[in-house]
């Protein structure tokens, strides 16, 4: 059975995911996909709640309160901002005093979720359905680990392998990791509730890669690569070379802003100055007029009070500001190349908004809104490359 692209994501990410008993990694997958049904439930598509996991008041600060209607009746369960913040929420979960002892029982993923499973489900036959599917969650985490290892940072989508080579695009999640590396902190916004920039920018651009795959219509082939698909950071200049190595045609990054005064917000996406030695202006400032728009134009169809904060040089029109080095065209190659790379960087919203949290990171329709907004992107990404 393939995989859906959901279920891919909460696989790539988890199996790089540092974890205190690497030994359960497979057992919680295997759990996962029991609850979920392998990714497709409601609960998994619309608030990234893989386990089923019910409201408990341990998990405030790591999830939200929604009702929610399961087949045992309405009741409150979690809402995950992120696919990380379920992983980390599945383990704070467990923490709470019902499974009290549980670290006592991980030496075998068989004594792990016989431990925990009668407490989790209230039925004696739980843990032997998980086990079932823990040689499937086990395929699926070392398929994981072997693309990555492979360095396969995208698949090249074919629609129809005779079809029109649209070429390729580098999507680059912002931040990531705990390092600060020259040209990339960590982390920069918090949001309201306290989810991190670097992993909204990363669930952003991975439904934006499967946007873009999924609105190519038949007969057009086109290639997505992602700077980075799990928590790490990378220099800037580094997540620019990704666009020189695999001759991207275009090379996209996604942020979100943060400011100290909750009232701001707005969309805004930036390109390289003149100032800057930007060597292909116009060709940038069409590229990130198109995201801009369609972005923009989205998140004001979802909330009249989306603002369009326009397009602006990376120096602000201060020509004595060097401007983000991910950005810089020497090390994106274009100096190199005979057809450059357009290069355009979004700052997607405020994320300290109390609005903006409720409409993209932790209210009802957070994760359906903001599939939402990377489709309009992908939309407009699309049609940049058709053009040239
Ligand atoms: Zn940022």
């Amino acid at each position: 059975m393939a995989a859906n692209e959901l279920l891919k994501r909460l696989v790539t990410i988890f199996s790089d995911d540092d974890l205190r008993h690497p030994q359960l990694r497979g057992i919680a997958l295997a759990q996962w996909l029991l609850e979920s049904g392998r990714a497709t439930s409601d609960l998994s598509t619309r608030h990234y709640n893989f386990g089923g996991l019910k409201w408990r008041k341990e998990l405030a600060g790591f999830a939200t309160r929604i009702q929610y209607e399961a087949h045992d009746g309405v009741d409150f369960y979690c809402k995950f901002a992120t696919i990380e913040n379920f992983i980390t929420g599945y383990w704070v979960f467990l923490n709470r005093s019902p499974y009290s002892g549980w670290e006592a029982h991980v030496s075998t993923p068989e004594e792990f979720i016989k431990f925990i499973g009668p407490v989790y489900a209230g039925d004696e036959s739980y843990a032997d359905k998980v086990i079932a599917l823990l040689p499937e969650a086990n395929q699926l985490l070392e398929d994981a680990v072997r693309v990555r290892a492979e360095g396969h940072q995208g698949h090249e989508d074919v629609h129809d392998a005779n079809g029109k080579d649209l070429g390729v695009i580098v999507i680059d999640p912002g931040h990531g990791g705990t390092q600060n590396l020259p040209g990339s902190d960590a982390n920069h916004a918090i949001s309201v509730s306290g989810v991190k920039e670097k992993k909204l920018a990363l669930d952003f651009s991975l439904i934006l890669r499967d946007q873009i795959y999924a609105r190519a219509k038949t007969g057009e082939r086109v290639k997505v690569v992602m700077t980075r698909e799990t928590d790490k950071n990378l220099p800037g200049r580094e997540r620019a070379r990704f666009a020189f190595d695999h001759k991207a045609k275009l090379f996209l990054c996604l942020h979100f802003n943060g400011n100290q005064n909750r009232s701001a917000r707005g969309t805004e996406t930036y390109y390289r100055a003149k100032e800057n030695g930007n060597i292909n202006l116009e060709e940038d400032m069409t590229f990130a007029q198109s995201v801009q728009t369609a972005l923009f134009k989205q998140l004001k169809a979802l909330d009249n009070n989306a603002k369009d904060r326009g397009i602006k040089p990376d120096n602000e029109g201060n020509p004595n500001l060097p401007g983000f080095g991910v950005l810089n065209d020497h090390n994106l190659g274009n100096d190199e190349r005979r057809d450059p790379c357009r290069a355009a960087y979004i700052e997607a919203e405020f994320i300290t908004n109390p609005s903006v949290e409720k409409l993209l990171i932790s209210g009802p329709d957070s994760i359906n809104n903001r599939t939402l907004a990377m489709r309009a992107v992908a939309d407009a990404v699309l049609q940049q490359m058709r053009q040239r």
